[in-house]
């Protein structure tokens, strides 16, 4: 009686899963960056944006 071991994916030629662009980790999404990372990198895009689009304080008036 012998069985084989499964060979790891990587060995055995499967294709590497794409890199999250974000933190750099491998993915299992479909778009390639994992849903956290997506909503951290949108939540710093808000913000900056909140930042910029907030009116000076009136001064001397
Ligand atoms: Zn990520």
């Amino acid at each position: 009686m012998s069985h084989k071991k499964p060979v790891p994916p990587q060995l055995a030629g499967a294709a590497p899963r794409p890199r999250c662009p974000v933190c750099g980790m491998a993915t299992y999404s479909r778009s390639g960056t994992h849903p956290q990372c997506m909503q951290t990198s949108h939540d710093r895009l808000l913000r900056q944006a909140i930042k910029d689009a907030a009116v000076p304080p009136v001064s001397g008036a």
